[in-house]
């Protein structure tokens, strides 16, 4: 575990959790707030290759050879030295033999001579151009026949891949704070590098807050509903490789949310939980944060999601990262998309990486007033026009998980904006990226 012995609460905070009335924050202030507390927490592991992917990466990795390590053929054809070609001449080689990928040539080649040679096979010495075989005409044996070149085919130097062309030995091939994803896999082995320095997985404890709340396997008493935000907000942590502590449901009920704290932070990070943050909720819920550490309480100018909590939270010596999301469903997901998943990332030390934004027609209208951001779900796709366009999915209600479930992206109609049109361009964030 990796949490920081006294983490630095950040000025942007905001005033003391008790204080009267929360402050109103826009997403975008709230995001930069949350981004400007956040530092990666230290640590280093080894992994092995096969098992890095999602991973974060630690250090730089320098490229211990030249990449190519050899001049080689970048096509199927004859090498020769490019200095025979004269403007407006043709050219006729004799070739003296193959060379495949793999070991180099072994024979000599005179002036007026030329090789056989495959893609990826080493440049045989003094030869620095591929004629391509369908740009050359042989008369004879392929390995040792006449090449007739016809004029201004090709120049001196083509086709030829310099040794160090795709990385100089000692010269950074995957930056740290990489997520590592398949290509980034793929380039180490090219090095020989079987593996790699890479950051401790975050540990997040997840638990939900609610008299109401029943877990799976529970009876459903009545005026009860299944802890659904739970076990969506574990598999998001999961989809960003992080180690889930599970710690239930807890009551509304000051000793219990205690107990939970402590044990969250004994074994975390960062904790993550969801209800009992609204206005109306609890005044006991602050008074305790207000002792266990620097929580802030804040009206996010977002629908859904508006009330949210974070700050730094210690007991026994050690700190987490507290983030309490909203309780309905809808809201406690996107609340968490908005704003706890690039702080997550932050603190497990990967590099920001903007998530791709479309521009989609949005084919009804939407009614909004400025000076809140909009979330809505969306199921985006490609019209008879070929154009992107977005579909909202049913009844955007902050407790109806349905909505989220069938859409694959989040509407986004910004702070200052005002209603869209039906036919109106919307910003759009895909889920694939931001949830895988
Ligand atoms: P709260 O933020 O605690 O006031 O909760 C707002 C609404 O979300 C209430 O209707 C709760 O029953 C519901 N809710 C809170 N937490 C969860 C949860 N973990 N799973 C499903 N619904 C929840
Ligand atoms: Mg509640």
């Amino acid at each position: 575990m990796n949490a920081p012995a006294s983490p630095d609460p950040s000025p942007a905070l905001g005033p003391s959790p008790v204080a009267a009335g929360d402050p109103q924050l826009s997403l975008d202030e709230a995001r930069a707030a949350i981004a400007a507390a956040m530092r990666p927490l230290d640590g280093l592991e080894h992994s092995p290759l096969t098992a890095a992917l999602g991973r974060v990466l630690a250090a730089d990795i320098l490229s211990p050879i030249d990449v190519p390590a050899h001049d080689n053929s970048a096509m199927d054809g004859y090498a020769f030295a490019g200095a025979r070609l004269a403007a407006g001449q043709p050219l006729q080689l004799r070739a003296v033999g193959t060379v495949f990928a793999g070991p180099p040539f072994q024979g000599r080649v005179a002036d007026g001579e030329c090789v056989r040679i495959m893609t990826g096979a080493v440049m045989p010495d003094g030869l620095d151009t591929v004629v391509p075989i369908e740009l050359c005409r042989v008369e004879g044996e392929p390995a040792s026949g006449q090449v007739h070149i016809a004029p201004g085919v090709l120049q001196s130097g083509e086709n030829r891949r310099r040794r160090g062309e795709d990385l100089a030995r000692d010269k950074p091939a995957v930056q740290a704070g990489r997520v590592l994803r398949p290509a980034d896999l793929g380039l180490i082995a090219s090095l020989g590098i079987a593996s790699v320095p890479v950051r401790p997985r975050l540990r997040v404890a997840v638990f939900s807050t609610g008299d109401e709340l029943r877990s799976l396997g529970q009876a459903l008493d009545p005026g009860c509903v299944y802890d659904s935000n739970r076990y969506a907000l574990m598999a998001a942590l999961q989809r960003l490789g992080m180690d889930v502590l599970d710690l239930g449901v807890v009551r509304d009920d000051p000793a219990a949310l205690q107990d939970t704290l402590e044990a969250a932070i004994a074994g975390a990070d960062v904790v993550l939980t969801s209800g009992g943050v609204s206005a109306g909720d609890a005044d006991h819920t602050r008074a305790l944060l207000a002792r266990m550490g620097e929580v802030a309480f804040w009206k996010v100018a977002m629908r859904p999601g508006r009330p949210f909590a974070f700050g730094p939270v210690q007991h026994g010596g050690r700190s987490s990262w507290l983030f309490a999301l909203p309780g309905n469903p809808v809201a406690a997901l996107v609340t968490f998309y908005a704003l706890v998943r690039s702080a997550l990332l932050q603190l497990a030390g990967a590099l920001p990486e903007p998530l791709p934004v479309l521009q989609a027609r949005c084919l009804q209208g939407i009614r909004k007033r400025p000076g809140r951001t909009e979330l809505q779900r969306g199921l985006v796709s490609r019209g008879d026009d070929g154009q992107w366009q977005v579909q909202v999915t049913g009844s955007q209600g902050a407790g109806i998980l349905r909505s989220m479930s069938q859409a694959n992206a989040l509407i986004v109609i910004g702070h200052d904006q005002g209603s869209v049109p039906a036919g109106g361009m919307v910003d759009v964030w895909l889920f694939d990226g931001l949830v895988g």
